[in-house]
């Protein structure tokens, strides 16, 4: 695989090796770019950088029934937005907002509870916990993205939940925020999985 030396900072890949003319095969811009091939060990994780397709259920727009803070949010997207302020007027019009674009929208009109930049992260990471619950579907959905590094590639400039690719930005280091929280959710995941198969061993 080829990749540029940006993404490879971005998705924590060691040693840069001989450089060589080309395209980077995850963020598409031409240039100096690694080859894995001339490596000595080759692993590299595969990178899972567009949350739509057969990874929908990686995006917060997926539609899904997520428990949280007393209420059924239609999305993760919706509970996120919602549970920005502490009025509990507001929370209710976000649930009821027809699509995650409209509750994103409403989020950025409510009156947003004084901690909210202290905890916006952990938040995200309690919803996504509520999203992918051990032995749900969706929950063994992201098991089975094994050890693929986890990014929302955009074009829309967001490079702290995930990792815009335009022009402007793609040479750019982003936080990855949500691809981040949603390995730390599937290593969660693979403890407990682990826990569960040793304890029905041990019950044969
Ligand atoms: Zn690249
Ligand atoms: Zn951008």
């Amino acid at each position: 695989m080829k990749y540029c030396e940006t993404c490879r900072e971005l998705f924590g890949w060691s040693d840069a090796i001989d450089l060589t003319e080309g395209k980077c095969q995850i963020c598409g811009i031409v240039g100096p770019v690694n080859d894995t091939k001339l490596m000595l060990n080759p692993h590299l994780p595969q990178v899972i950088q567009l949350f739509g397709d057969e990874y929908d259920f990686l995006s917060n727009f997926y539609k899904i029934a997520v428990p949280f803070e007393g209420m059924l949010w239609p999305t993760s997207e919706h509970s996120f937005q919602g549970v920005k302020t502490l009025d509990e007027g507001q929370r209710r019009l976000i649930c009821h907002a027809a699509t995650p674009g409209k509750a994103k929208r409403l989020g950025r009109t409510v009156e947003l509870r004084e901690d909210w930049e202290n905890i916006k992260f952990n938040m995200m990471l309690r919803i996504l916990m509520s999203k992918f619950r051990f032995g749900t579907d969706i929950s063994n959905k992201l098991l089975a993205t094994g050890d693929a590094v986890l990014v929302e590639g955009n074009n829309w400039h967001d490079n702290i939940w995930g990792h815009c690719f335009c022009e402007k930005c793609r040479t750019e280091v982003g936080m990855n925020g949500l691809g981040k929280l949603l390995m730390v959710v599937r290593n969660q995941l693979q403890t407990l999985e682990t826990l569960h198969r040793g304890n029905h061993v041990l019950l044969q």
